[in-house]
């Protein structure tokens, strides 16, 4: 099984909160652009060995509906021709409510996943946001994907955002509900480095939910989500029976990707490999050599371990237990009942849910660290580094 992950990095405005990699302003080059990712697609396939069918597809971003449906079609038909995409396959597309016009032109062209940056469903929450799109857009948004023939949608969601409060976003999860997406995605805000909320939070002026609202937060989705039919399948994402989504859990399980685009990651062969982030340096950089990898590391044994405890436990079945070593089968987490141990697997409880992040990086301390597998100085960076990207509240982030 292999997938392919598509980065367009244009966006209409900068929301405050955001440290993807995006462009505002820059659709003119969206056509260079296009070329660019066709031409790295070409280049960079061999390494995912003979002719791969990809049994998924993700355009992500950025916006990938901010560009022309025809700039994605043509991706889609190289990666078809050159290559192959599985008759099954989960080809989804991010796209914000304002770009409903696009979605008709988006399903015919064989993307079958929509994935809409609602983020909010109340007046005040969006303006917090700084989102351009009403909650009456993000309605109609859902009806023109339904009447445009998605049978897969997915609602993204941020809660504890500045001056949201519980009853604002027990509304954005009711209405949520009231839409009938098939996946729903519940991120709570972090304050990443260098954008606008972070230097309003140096300011002092970002008026965050205080922390037990926060988590009040994610337990009501919680509740409200699988009251409702979702099952919670990972730390942020719930879906309806059936549609878990496929992109994302072949990442977690460690399958091979192929990712184009500026600042795009691969991963094959326990080598992960990353691309150029600036936009004319990653177009500069493909039409002179075809490729435009900055950088790449080949993962440890003990790094792979590290990332399958991580990536296995944000997961509603948790991780055999036998990958924790000894020293897991007696980690005081268990008693604190952050984690719980069921037919040979360990997995979060559903306060350990809300840890996550603190759960995962303590976990991976005691049982790697404490029992020396450690085979190198560079692999005890690399779980540094991943500890280092928790959230230091331990709120659930987006991997
Ligand atoms: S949150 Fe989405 S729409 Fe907003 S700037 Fe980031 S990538 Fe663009």
């Amino acid at each position: 099984m292999s997938s392919l992950y598509v980065h367009i990095p244009f966006c209409k405005s900068r929301c405050p909160y955001c440290d993807f990699a995006f462009y505002v302003g820059q659709t003119h080059l969206a056509e260079r652009y296009t070329e660019a990712v066709i031409r790295e697609f070409q280049t960079r396939l061999p390494c995912m060995g003979d002719h791969p069918v990809f049994d998924t597809v993700f355009f992500g971003g950025g916006t990938p509906s901010e560009i022309p449906p025809d700039s994605l079609n043509r991706i889609l038909d190289k990666v078809r021709t050159r290559s192959g995409v599985s008759p099954e396959a989960e080809i989804s597309a991010e796209a914000n409510p304002d770009d409903r016009v696009r979605f008709a032109q988006m399903a015919a062209m064989g993307i079958n996943r929509l994935s809409l940056g609602v983020q909010a469903l109340d007046n005040s929450t969006l303006r917090a946001l700084g989102r351009r799109h009403t909650p009456a857009d993000a309605g109609a948004a859902v009806d023109a994907a339904r009447r445009a023939g998605f049978e897969n949608l997915n609602i993204d969601l941020i809660f504890s955002a500045p001056r949201q409060t519980t009853t604002a976003w027990r509304g954005t999860l009711d209405r949520t509900v009231g839409l009938s997406p098939e996946h729903v995605s519940v991120y709570g805000l972090t304050v990443e480095p260098g954008t606008a909320f972070d230097r309003r939070m140096k300011k002092n002026r970002l008026p965050l939910p205080p922390e037990d609202a926060q988590a009040e937060m994610y337990e009501i989705a919680q509740e409200k989500l699988c009251a409702a039919g979702y099952n919670q399948y990972e730390v942020s994402n719930f879906a309806q029976p059936g549609f878990a989504c496929r992109h994302n859990m072949a990442c977690w399980d460690r399958r091979p990707y192929l990712g184009i685009g500026l600042s795009a990651h691969s991963f094959f062969g326990e080598r992960r490999t990353w691309n150029i982030r600036p936009l004319m340096a990653y177009i500069g950089s493909v039409e002179s050599s075809g490729a435009a990898v900055e950088g790449e590391e080949v993962i440890s044994p003990g790094e792979r371990r590290v990332e399958q405890v991580m990536l296995g436990l944000r997961r509603a079945n948790g991780i055999p237990e036998s990958l924790l070593g000894t020293i897991g089968r007696s980690t005081t987490l268990i008693p604190d009942h952050l984690l719980e141990r069921r037919e040979g697997r360990v997995r979060l409880t559903g306060r350990g849910l809300l840890l996550a992040d603190l759960v995962c990086a303590k976990l991976v301390r005691s049982c790697f660290e404490i029992t020396g597998e450690f085979t190198s100085e560079s692999e005890k960076a690399a779980v540094m580094r991943r500890e280092g990207r928790a959230a230091p509240t331990g709120r659930p982030t987006r991997i």
